[in-house]
């Protein structure tokens, strides 16, 4: 049984999904004007593993998730650059995908953009204004937020408090409003913004009306998940909800899953703020796939604070995963026994006792802190007990548990073998220079090292030869 924390009940609920065997996800997307950052990688890490979790478990899984691609800072960037807001998005979204597969984060199964859902918007607004549930003043549409009675129920906020806040933060042109907390369904376009034609004027969706038709596109009316950052829970995803819920009059989504942000010294990272790493530039020192493990490594709703100590810890760890499952599949190949003795047919449960773990760590609400501790128990377990003695059986039964485990958590653990040797190779290198530079001690640190993945050293006339213990 899988159990979620859901923003919209404040509680740890029993998943169950709308229709059987199937789970529709919608999780917000990044605006693409620029390369996305680290802190934008952490919503889509991490529910990229929830989506491979319900695979794991058996579920077919729709996973949506838009680009939106129209937006005031791409439009600023386009005026920058001097080409077209569609090059932009184009051009980042592009990028974006890179990012995301060297992070080893699935596609979805639809990606859609907003420029290219204009009509289902437009048809959203014009039942929301038939139905007194938005209006329209000189051009641009506003939802009327009175109207719809559970306005607030997901962030649990208090209204009167927000509305007296707001009205004083009412920019020039706001006062047409009817309340402080109303929102843009449509505005009219400004001299050189992208615009298309609609019955209020020619211009261009409200953020907000984007997700909601989208979602209902691609998923239907009432969907099991959505989820993203927890900065959207206001006023994006409420609004979200007030324009589905008016619009439909039936549940928009069940369960609502927020990520907790990724800070530098303490501050959320942000391109505003300026204190972000892009992923681009992250991936120049690092291999991505230890980013996934790093971002993996606390549980999702609590904030994680990016340094690089964090991150060679991060590295050190899935070197290690990854050295257990090459040794492991080195036994399972070179081994001299074939099938499993009595006595590894014994070791089978203790075996499974660490998917058990793993799997009642993620069935709490996703604890993936957890689920990786329980694949180093599985590393430490196979380090001790599989060795040259062991069947090539059980040493493949221990390695096919560790590469599951693994695949569930999206951490690539199977190397290219050519990597690993060029990698070694470098350390050999990097060791011989230290040598000539009468640095015995990086020398020393080198060869303890290679010797504690397995790989021992030999000086001979043609120079250090290397081989696997
Ligand atoms: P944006 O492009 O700003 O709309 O963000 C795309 C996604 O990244 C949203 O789900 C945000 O909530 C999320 N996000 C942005 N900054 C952070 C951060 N520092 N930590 C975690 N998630 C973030
Ligand atoms: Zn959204």
């Amino acid at each position: 049984m899988i159990r979620i924390y859901n923003t919209l009940t404040k509680k740890k609920e029993e998943f169950k999904p709308i229709e059987d065997g199937k789970v529709r996800m919608y999780v917000c997307g990044p605006t693409v004007y620029n390369f996305i950052h680290i802190g934008n990688a952490r919503p889509m890490i991490v529910f990229d593993t929830v989506r491979r979790y319900f695979e794991y478990k058996g579920y077919e899984v729709n996973y949506v998730s838009n680009f939106t691609d129209v937006d005031d800072k791409i439009i600023k960037k386009a005026i920058e650059e001097g080409i077209s807001a569609d090059e932009v998005a184009e051009r980042y979204i592009a990028e974006c995908q890179k990012d995301m597969a060297a992070m080893n984060v699935m596609p979805a199964t639809t990606h859609p953009r907003a420029t290219q859902e204009i009509g289902g918007m437009i048809e959203m607004i014009s039942k929301l204004i038939e139905d007194g549930y938005a209006y329209e003043k000189n051009g641009t549409v506003y939802f009327r937020t009175r109207k719809f009675k559970e306005y607030g129920k997901l962030s649990h906020k208090n209204l009167d408090d927000l509305r007296s806040g707001n009205r004083s933060l009412l920019v020039t042109g706001e006062d047409e409003k009817e309340d402080p907390l109303d929102f843009v369904l449509w505005k009219p376009k400004k001299e050189g913004e992208p615009a298309w034609e609609s019955p209020w004027s020619d211009g261009r969706p409200g953020w907000h009306i984007e997700c909601s038709v989208m979602s209902k596109k691609y998923l239907g009316t009432s969907i099991d998940i959505h989820a993203g950052g927890e900065d959207l829970v206001f006023p994006h995803h409420e609004n979200e909800i007030a324009q589905s819920e008016a619009y439909s009059g039936e549940p928009f989504s069940n369960y609502w899953m927020h990520n907790a942000f990724l800070n530098i010294d303490r501050v959320k990272m942000s391109k505003s703020a300026g204190n972000f790493f892009t992923v681009r530039e992250i991936s120049e020192k690092y291999d991505l796939r230890i980013l996934r493990f790093f971002m993996l490594s606390s549980h999702y709703r609590s904030p994680l604070e990016f340094d690089r100590e964090q991150m060679e810890a991060a590295e050190a760890g899935l070197g290690r995963i990854t050295n257990a499952y090459e040794n492991l599949k080195d036994r399972a190949a070179n081994n001299k026994s074939e099938s499993m003795s009595e006595a590894e047919k014994e070791q089978i449960p203790e075996v499974e006792a660490f998917v058990s773990k793993f799997e009642t760590a993620m069935d709490d609400d996703f604890n993936t802190a957890d689920a990786e501790a329980a694949i180093f128990d599985l590393v430490r377990y196979a380090n001790k007990e599989v060795d040259a003695e062991s069947s090539k059986e059980f040493a493949g039964f221990v390695a096919d548990t560790l590469k599951k485990l693994s695949d569930v958590l999206g951490l690539v653990i199977e190397v290219e073998k050519e990597d690993i040797d060029s990698e070694i190779e470098a350390l050999i290198a990097e060791r011989q220079a230290a040598r000539k530079n009468k640095d015995f001690a990086r020398a020393d640190e080198i060869r303890n090292e290679l010797l504690s993945r397995g790989i021992i050293l030999k000086d001979t006339r043609e120079g250090v030869k290397w081989s696997r213990a």
